[in-house]
């Protein structure tokens, strides 16, 4: 780490290469930890804010927020419970299907999942008669899991933990891992972990948004200090192969409004030609550069300034907005935006743990969804934008009473 004689400013270095962090790719300012939401006592307490100044590494490209927080401050007691989104789990189910077949896996088979949450995917397996072991270290979160039935270790992974979970139930033929790449800050340890995980003829898939899409479809409410890294598909190569594994195939998936499904093995393959298209688009779109990462902060300021022209203007008029879903991404949105209960007087989750609960920084009040029935407000801020199809059809009933929807990303949409 150089310092300079004439600055105080310490530069972070990549956690991928080593290399200094000098170019920003966009800097939201200072907000709390986004799933850190308060009970009606802690509301006149002292907050913890952090940065969210996203940087891009000059020498790797990997698109990284330096580990502000470490991450058993986040996710030891986390309050997301997959099972909470219909979709989400639909999609696990599709995947467990798919690859039971395509793998030929039965009860001989053995499938290890990483951050495991409440069992939302395997119980897929288990419904199938394939043996599954979960890797989960939120201890309450593995607590429900166990409790389907799902057999679950609670860990962080790396390579000492994911030694000892394959010594103490066998190396695995399906190792996967779906949105927990992006929430490591040791991705070369977690790297090592799946690679101990995983049987010499095993495969391992990894889920996490795509830096391609974050940016086509200016997507900034995912960042978060809980994502401490935004691939491309070449910097996900770069990290897997930190590790010891090699990437063989990609995916293109819609969840999480564009992710990457990565396939990767201890052992080299050819790389597909799907992978070495999806490489060429990157290249061609800039982001196999610095220079093409910047311009996203000036898409990010357009967002935000249609979203607070249009909640003023509503306001102004008298009119009344809510909000739906408490999200993680909402709350990065409300923070950089700086709006809170002036501008949205409450929002409401379908999670009950959040029922009573404040938003982190804004202070917004979460309750139960049917209190939008109750109070016919004229606008809903939709703040989980990624489950839209799903969302337009729940809340269609807002039209009843001459209410509309509000999207604020990728572009503000009121109907
Ligand atoms: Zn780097």
């Amino acid at each position: 780490m150089e310092r300079s004689l004439t600055s105080p400013v310490i530069v972070p270095e990549c956690r991928l290469c080593g290399a200094d962090l000098t170019e920003t790719f966009v800097n939201l300012g200072m907000s709390p930890l986004c799933e850190s939401f308060l009970a009606a006592d802690k509301l006149d307490e002292r907050e913890s804010f952090y940065p969210l100044h996203v940087r891009v590494c000059p020498s790797c490209l990997l698109v990284q927020l330096p580990a502000y927080v470490a991450g058993e401050d986040i996710f030891s007691d986390y309050a997301y419970f997959s099972s909470y989104s219909d979709s989400w789990v639909a999609h696990a189910k599709n995947y467990a299907d798919s690859m039971a077949e395509t793998l030929g896996l039965d009860e001989n088979s053995l499938v290890t999942e990483v951050a495991s949450n409440d069992g939302y995917l395997l119980q897929h397996f288990v419904a199938r008669g394939i043996p599954v072991v979960g890797v989960e270290p939120a201890a309450n979160v593995a607590e429900v899991a166990r409790a389907k039935g799902i057999r679950t270790e609670v860990e962080f992974l790396g390579p000492e933990t994911g030694a000892a979970v394959a010594a103490k139930h066998g190396r695995a033929d399906l190792v996967c891992g779906n949105n927990v790449y992006a929430h490591i800050p040791d991705i070369t340890g977690f790297t090592k972990g799946l690679a101990a995980l995983v049987k010499e003829t095993g495969l391992v898939t990894l889920e996490f948004p795509h830096l391609l899409r974050l940016i086509e479809r200016r997507q900034y409410d995912t960042i978060y200090h809980e994502h401490y890294q935004y691939y491309t598909l070449l910097t996900a190569q770069r990290a897997l192969a930190s590790g010891g594994l090699h990437l063989v195939d990609v995916e293109e998936l819609d969840t999480h409004g564009g992710s990457l499904r990565v396939h990767a093995r201890l052992t080299e393959q050819p790389l597909s030609q799907r992978a070495q298209d999806l490489l060429a688009r990157e290249a061609e779109a800039g982001l196999h550069d610095v220079a093409g990462h910047k311009g996203f902060a000036a898409e990010v300021d357009k967002v935000k300034f249609d979203l607070l022209d249009f909640l003023i203007t509503a306001r102004r008029e008298g009119k009344t907005v809510v909000g739906y879903g408490a999200p993680g991404k909402g709350n990065t949105l409300l923070n950089q935006c700086g709006i809170r209960e002036d501008l949205l007087a409450y929002t409401v989750d379908r999670s009950p743990h959040k029922h009573g609960k404040f938003l982190p920084g804004t202070h917004i009040p979460i309750f139960a969804p049917d209190r939008i029935e109750k109070d016919r407000p004229d606008y809903v801020l939709v703040l989980p934008w990624n489950l839209k199809i799903e969302l337009d059809a729940q809340l269609a009933y807002v039209r009843d009473w001459g209410g509309k929807l509000v999207y604020p990303i990728p572009t503000l949409e009121v109907s």
